[in-house]
């Protein structure tokens, strides 16, 4: 039975973590509160970073569909960290339905530009095939398991009617190649092949042009951590074991019991009546049979292994001159070889450039001009294994190749993002994979002990992954840590209202 305010810690100091502190430190029941994060700073998976003269986000980039539905666009705007033009209302109409922009340029990897009626033709192709993938929502059957197999499926039918020469064809099954690429960063997977076709339409896309952060996306998180009270955010403190269902009793707080005990890599224990998990999903697939004691239930630890958690990296590449035109503001390649109706082998020694869908040309720095690549998968997975200078090497070479300019000057630098190698994190976020469902990202969601024996909320979940509709998004990351802050509040009211000891 707890005395005076109860404790509770929060395990991850990314929005969700942040998001659920914010909410609970306005709360007068006034918890003693303690978020404990793994690394140096606040932010997670959102990180900022000075870098050539300017700042470049290596997590998180847009506020995606930022309109009043969006918390996290309300946020930045409360904070003060949008301009005028993201916050018209204009910008906060535009139905994007979640389809990438079209790229200024698109080059192939023999250096002719594609023209861009093609490139458009093939987005409308594979964006509509994309939307139908809605017809299967909640489906209890589907025609076969994944959006990569619908997708290939009518694309062959589409194919068998194309009356274009066989080299135009070629080229457009490429164009499309590409679009399956930039499926995957989005989706933060592999392949297509990996993502569940029947929920995939529960994604939910909210009105709004994307819009980013002139500040750093990371303003955001250090606005939240401000409006913490002092000393409530310890860094550097990366928990190891969450015990729980326990009667714990430490020297600190004598005469109380805890039902739950932290126990840190340092060594430190602290105990408490509540925990918001707010650990990347990667993190809980690598350490989920240590990091609860005793181990989660059967079917919370099924959705760990279910759910997909995949990899989406960036490589910037610094410029002293830009070889793009003034108005140049994204370059898409395409891979001449490829098409996505057939499977090639993976050498990714030799090919894992091929996954790379282009680049964002950033707005220019100081002094510098930069280029922002993405690349998902295991290819950016083996990235993540090569050194700074093999990364600048090979997409010199892949540039050189799309300009046709073999003596374009090679950039003057490079950084990239290694959210797969990163000890805390593991990966990018989370998809809805083959096998699992929504419901898998509401199991993940619900609170510990589930059976209803014991004290009430001992564990809590938060964070991306837990967000059935916004999951891989900082809104549904943020969404997530405000209900659990509010499931704990609700279960404090209640016990204000019907005065009865703690169990
Ligand atoms: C490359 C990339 C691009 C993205 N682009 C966008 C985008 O444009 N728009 C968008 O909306 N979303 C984007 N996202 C997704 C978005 O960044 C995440 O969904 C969101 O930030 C996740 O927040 P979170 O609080 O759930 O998790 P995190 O931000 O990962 O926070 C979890 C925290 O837990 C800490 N932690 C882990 N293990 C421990 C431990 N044992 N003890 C203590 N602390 C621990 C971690 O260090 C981390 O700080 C992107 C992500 C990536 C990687």
């Amino acid at each position: 039975m707890a005395s005076g305010s109860p404790r509770v810690l929060v395990v991850g100091g990314g929005i969700a973590g942040l998001g659920a502190a914010q909410r609970l430190c306005r709360h007068p029941a006034a918890p003693h509160l303690r978020v404990l994060e793994a690394t140096a700073g606040a932010g997670g998976r959102i990180r900022s970073e000075r870098y050539f003269g300017g700042v470049v986000e290596l997590g998180a980039h847009w506020i995606h569909g930022p309109s009043q539905g969006n918390p996290v666009f309300q946020l930045a705007a409360e904070f003060g960290l949008l301009g005028e033009e993201e916050l018209s209302a204009e910008n906060q109409l535009v139905e994007t339905g979640g389809h990438v922009a079209l790229p200024s340029v698109s080059c192939t990897s023999s250096g002719t530009r594609v023209s861009p009626e093609l490139v458009t033709e093939m987005a409308s192709l594979f964006y509509g095939l994309i939307d139908r993938t809605r017809e299967f929502l909640n489906a209890t059957e589907t025609p076969m398991a994944s959006v990569g197999e619908f997708l290939k499926k009518e694309l062959s039918q589409q194919v068998a009617s194309w009356t274009e020469d066989e080299d135009t064809k070629k080229l457009k099954l490429a164009i499309l190649n590409t679009f399956f690429n930039i499926e995957c960063c989005v989706s933060g997977t592999h392949s297509m092949d990996l993502v569940a076709l029947a929920p995939f339409g529960e994604y939910t896309v909210l009105p709004g042009l994307d819009c980013t952060l002139a500040g750093g996306y990371q303003g955001l998180t250090n606005c939240i951590l401000a409006s913490l009270p002092k000393d409530s955010m310890v860094f550097d403190k990366p928990v190891k074991t969450i015990h729980w269902n326990g009667s714990f009793q430490e020297a600190a707080f004598p005469g109380e019991t805890f039902p739950v005990l932290v126990e840190c890599e340092d060594g430190t224990r602290l105990p408490a009546h509540h925990v918001i998990v707010t650990v990347p999903l990667g993190f809980l697939k690598e350490h989920q049979d240590t990091f609860f004691e005793p181990p989660l239930p059967a079917k919370k630890a099924e959705v760990i292994r279910k759910i997909g958690f995949g990899t989406n990296n960036k490589i910037f590449l610094e410029f002293e001159e830009p070889f793009w035109d003034p108005d140049c503001k994204a370059i898409q390649v395409v891979w001449e070889d490829t098409s996505p109706l057939q499977d090639t082998a993976l050498s990714l020694q030799d090919t894992w450039f091929k996954k790379l869908i282009g680049f964002l040309v950033l707005p220019p720095f100081e002094s510098s001009h930069v280029l922002c690549g993405f690349i998902a998968g295991l290819e950016s997975e083996f990235m993540e294994t090569l050194s700074d200078e093999e990364v600048l090497l090979s997409l010199t070479q892949v540039l050189r190749r799309m300009t046709g300019n073999s003596q374009l000057p090679a950039a003057k630098s490079v950084l990239r993002s290694r959210w797969h190698s990163a000890p805390y994190t593991r990966g990018s976020y989370s998809y809805v994979a083959v096998g699992s469902t929504g419901d898998d990202l509401d199991v993940l969601a619900q609170p510990l002990p589930a059976d209803g024996t014991g004290t009430q909320l001992q564990i809590l979940f938060a964070g991306e992954a837990t967000h059935r509709t916004f999951y891989s998004t900082t809104h549904g990351a943020l969404l997530s840590g405000w209900r659990e802050a509010d499931r704990l509040i609700s279960l404090w009211d209640s016990q204000v209202q019907q005065p009865q000891p703690r169990l």
